[in-house]
């Protein structure tokens, strides 16, 4: 096994931007991280300029943080399954996010699919297919978009292993995509945490798991199968401390970037401590209570 790399989401904000987020992220002992370049829920975004991308990169430079396992995280809202305005912003956006994660010099971007808001699936893959080929059509740069595997929630797409494939087998530019595995909406969405190690392999027969590059690794508030895609800390909801463990140490994912996306305890970020957990595999009952002390 090589080397684990493992990171959370981190926040970038003033004043210090991308430094910042570097610094907080070896605060609590990663050696790689994610981030959006705004907020996740707005399209408001700063100019790359603001970023302390410089400084950032001698920071991880010196740290042994690899740019390329450096991961940006596409806000939310834009769905490219259902694009109606004549502008098409969200395409328009895609395009303007690519620049900028190709100009901070990181690797992958992570996308959610979307909804196809109640025309069905099929419409809306079909129509999600459309806009990332129009996205990408003009776009030369290395940035590969990793679409993540979704709870289904609502309209959802991208819920199971044949949306995804669908996803991948119809874009243009195929080297440009990948996928980023996501623990929580795999569970949300009715695979159980024994089944998973089966997921795996279905997903290597029919999509191949080289295309994976990032996992997101969280526990579930609600049971398997209920499309809720609401995190909880490691340890502490339906999959549990035993079944994260074998997942973020099986052997199939080896050299892929592990990212947590588990909720703050009180506005106190869980991080250190999860990773602390992971690296001992030692769960913490305490974890929750041990953050809240620290809240106070
Ligand atoms: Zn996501
Ligand atoms: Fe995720
Ligand atoms: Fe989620």
């Amino acid at each position: 096994m090589s080397k684990l790399i493992i990171g959370s989401h981190i926040n970038v904000s003033e004043p210090d931007m991308l430094l910042g987020a570097v610094k907080t992220a070896l605060s609590y002992g990663e050696n790689t991280f994610m981030f959006y370049t705004g907020a996740p829920q707005n399209t408001l975004r700063k100019p790359i300029s603001q970023f302390k991308v410089k400084e950032a990169r001698a920071l991880m430079a010196e740290n042994g943080i690899d740019i390329n396992n450096v991961v940006v995280h596409a806000p939310y809202i834009i769905n490219l399954a259902n694009v109606k305005d004549e502008r098409k912003f969200p395409v328009t956006f895609l395009q303007d996010e690519i620049k900028r994660v190709a100009e901070i010099g990181c690797k992958y971007l992570v996308f959610h699919p979307g909804s196809h808001v109640g025309k069905g699936v099929e419409v809306g893959l079909k129509e999600e297919v459309d806009n990332l080929n129009l996205a990408l059509a003009n776009d030369n740069s290395k940035v590969m978009i990793l679409i993540e595997t979704m709870s289904g929630k609502g309209n959802e797409l991208g819920r199971n292993i044949t949306e995804i494939k669908y996803l991948l087998d119809n874009v243009a530019k195929k080297d440009r995509f990948g996928v980023c595995l996501d623990t929580c909406h795999i569970c949300d969405s009715g695979i159980e945490a024994k089944d998973f190690d089966q997921y795996l392999v279905d997903f290597d027969t029919q999509i191949g798991l080289d295309k994976v590059h990032v996992i997101h690794i969280n526990d579930s508030m609600n049971p398997c199968g209920s499309h809720k895609d609401r995190h909880e800390n490691i340890g502490f909801g339906t999959l549990g401390f035993d079944n994260l463990i074998n997942i973020i140490y099986n052997p199939r994912l080896d050299g892929v970037i592990k990212i947590l996306e588990t909720p703050y305890v009180n506005g106190v970020a869980p991080y250190k401590k999860e990773i602390e957990m992971i690296r001992n595999k030692k769960f913490n009952p305490n974890l929750k209570e041990e953050l809240k002390a620290e809240a106070l």
